[in-house]
């Protein structure tokens, strides 16, 4: 099983694997109060932020150094792995002074080659998992590129961390998921192990749940979970972080589907997709075709290509039809705006010859 690329001596290779802690390592108290409790729980693996990276200066940038002694002082009385973020060389070289477990590369860092480059130099020979974040911006291929920088050096204890994409227009999540690039590096990396981030996706509480569930249900091998003994007054991000009891009753409530099994009993459906796909591009082709004849006529007759009003005309009327048939209007708006750029430029081919 894939998870057991980054798991650490004495934990199941279940899902899911499980990272909790909070955002910020803030006081020795809290650091741990807070893992004594996720302990109890039977959390293996504490996270907390050591080097907090912030959109604005000004805002906690996380207690420094200081905190690494009390995340070994976890490791001492709970018997805990740590996990922390590191921007920098340096941020490595502490870390690993302190005999942190695990790290992980945080998003704003991943968006940049250089300096995953020089995480990736620091950590040369040394055999320790670390998780790659997604870059705030939704490109996979830098995602790839970073987690190939620390394959390159050596490192084969590597995992991917899907924490959603910036957007300027929020409205229900901080950061959106946009599920389908962690899908696609799924698909092209099915060893690769991937944990997802509900906390930094949601950016409020009551999305932690749902997200879970959704990440249980695409097949993901682990959660990080943002958890503080005093959600309310966290130092940073506060609105998205648990109690350890919440975060109990979260992991409790989650229903894991068994990734293989059911694929036998899939494969009748699988093959009614695979012809139904088939025909749709049958039928997709021939539209193009006739479409193409469009662009011979448009072409005699000296009219430009993107007739507006027809257009809309079709998007409405398609969008209708759609939603009748119970599909989501923006699905449909989706598709039927890719369907129709494709017929553009084939008729731009063509006008142009
Ligand atoms: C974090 O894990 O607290 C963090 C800063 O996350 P991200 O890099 O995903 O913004
Ligand atoms: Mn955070």
């Amino acid at each position: 099983m894939k998870l057991e690329s980054i798991l650490l001596p004495g934990i199941d290779p279940k899902r899911p694997l499980v990272i909790a802690g909070p955002c910020s390592a803030e006081t020795e108290e809290q650091v741990m109060n807070t893992a004594k409790q996720l302990a109890a729980d039977g959390i293996k693996i504490l996270r907390a932020g050591i080097w907090k990276p912030r959109t604005k200066p000004g805002g906690f940038e996380g207690v420094g150094s200081e905190g690494l002694a009390w995340l070994k002082r976890v490791k001492q009385e709970t018997g805990m792995y740590v996990s922390t973020e590191v921007a920098t060389q340096k941020h490595v070289y502490e870390a690993l002074k302190y005999g942190i477990d695990m790290l992980w590369i945080g998003a704003r860092t991943t968006a940049n080659p250089f300096a995953v480059q020089e995480i990736a130099e620091a950590l040369q020979g040394v055999d320790i998992p670390v998780l790659v974040k997604n870059p705030v911006n939704p490109d996979l291929e830098l995602w790839i590129g970073a987690l190939e920088r620390l394959s390159n050096v050596g490192l084969t204890k590597i995992g991917a961390i899907h924490r959603g994409f910036s957007s300027y227009d929020k409205k229900i999540y901080r950061n959106l998921p946009q599920w389908h690039i962690p899908i696609e590096l799924q698909r092209r990396f099915p060893d690769l192990p991937i944990i997802c981030d509900p906390s930094h996706i949601g950016g409020k509480r009551d999305l932690i749940q749902p997200l879970s569930q959704q990440a249980m249900d695409l097949n993901y091998d682990g959660l990080i979970i943002e958890t503080h003994c005093d959600p309310e007054n966290a130092w940073s991000d506060a609105a998205q972080q648990v109690t350890p009891a919440r975060l109990k009753e979260i992991l409790s409530a989650l229903i894991i589907r068994d990734g293989k099994q059911s694929t036998e009993d899939l494969s009748d459906l699988r093959k009614q997709i695979d012809e139904l796909d088939d025909q749709l591009l049958e039928l997709l082709a021939k539209r193009m075709r006739i479409s193409c004849e469009i662009g011979t006529f448009k072409k005699e007759h000296n009219m430009t290509v993107v007739q507006t009003d027809r257009y809309d005309e079709i998007l409405q009327k398609r969008i209708n039809q759609a939603e009748n048939m119970g599909m989501n209007p923006d699905f449909m708006h989706t598709v039927l705006e890719a369907i129709h750029e494709e017929s553009v430029r084939q008729q731009v081919v063509i006008l142009n010859k």
